[in-house]
């Protein structure tokens, strides 16, 4: 069984995100990058069920412009045995990146994808799905718990109040929840050796899907920074400034 585990690289989650100061984007000049959290998940598992014996081959798939091959080689030193690069200086959103993919699960065949269940620079949330729509496949998302029997899948859902086992029918497609897993670390033998794995780069371009935007980002903005906090005297103080100045009682 293959697995295609799509992977982006985006602003490493300890940075303070930067907006620009013309408000069109965050600012990514000299900020640390790193693999998706999300996609780390779905690497582990995916590696896991390899290890497992449940499946053979693991594919790891970016798109973006070179530098995600950086993203690909830690994904390939963490246990993908090759990787694919689809290379395009365009920024996607997050159809466009479902329809390159839905092109590549055409030409992989893969039985699981398994991704991020959202990439934390936009928070969108959407390609898993939007590929699972795109493709005809099932979708088990939020993934907590993920069980090949078969040629099914069972997922178990982190859904509100609660979680959800779904079965689907392979191939499907499978988005990771935290909780699934704890992502290894890259040792520096497999970092060696990931150097040596096969990574394939293509034009994004060269798939046959229009890579035309329907989404324009017109602003961006920082959250407002929080007033700081006062100690009151006392419980009247208290009440006084909750009637009078908050007026929330
Ligand atoms: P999003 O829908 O943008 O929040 O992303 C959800 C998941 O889709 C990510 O965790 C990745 O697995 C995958 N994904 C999104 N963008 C890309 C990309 N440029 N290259 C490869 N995978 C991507």
């Amino acid at each position: 069984m293959k697995i295609l585990v799509p992977v982006k690289r985006v602003i490493d989650y300890n940075v303070k995100v930067r907006v620009k100061a013309d408000q069109t984007g965050v600012d990514l000049a000299n900020v640390k990058m790193a693999l998706n959290p999300f996609c780390e998940i779905a690497i582990e598992e995916a590696v896991r069920l390899k290890e497992a014996g449940v499946a053979t081959e693991v594919v790891a798939v970016s798109i973006g412009a070179k530098a995600v091959q950086e993203q690909l080689r830690t994904a390939l030193a963490l246990g993908a045995d090759r990787a694919i690069h689809l290379e395009t200086e365009l920024n996607l959103d997050s159809l466009q990146v479902a329809k390159l993919l839905a092109k590549l699960v055409a030409e992989e065949q893969p039985q699981l994808v398994i991704l991020g269940k959202q990439a934390i620079d936009s928070d969108n949330n959407q390609t898993g799905q939007m590929l699972a729509a795109l493709t005809g496949m099932g979708q088990g998302t939020f993934a907590s718990k993920v069980t090949v029997n078969g040629d099914k899948v069972q997922v178990t859902r982190e859904i509100d109040g609660g979680l959800q086992t779904v079965e689907l029918s392979l191939p499907a497609v499978v988005s990771t929840d935290l909780r699934l897993n704890e992502p290894r670390y890259a040792s520096l033998p497999n970092i060696m050796k990931a150097k040596k794995k096969p990574l394939d780069v293509k034009a994004a371009d060269s798939l046959g899907v229009v890579l035309d935007s329907k989404v324009t980002t017109l602003q961006v903005t920082a959250p407002a920074s929080r007033q700081a906090g006062v100690i009151v005297a006392s419980v009247a103080e208290l009440v006084e400034k909750l009637k009078h100045e908050a007026k929330v009682i």
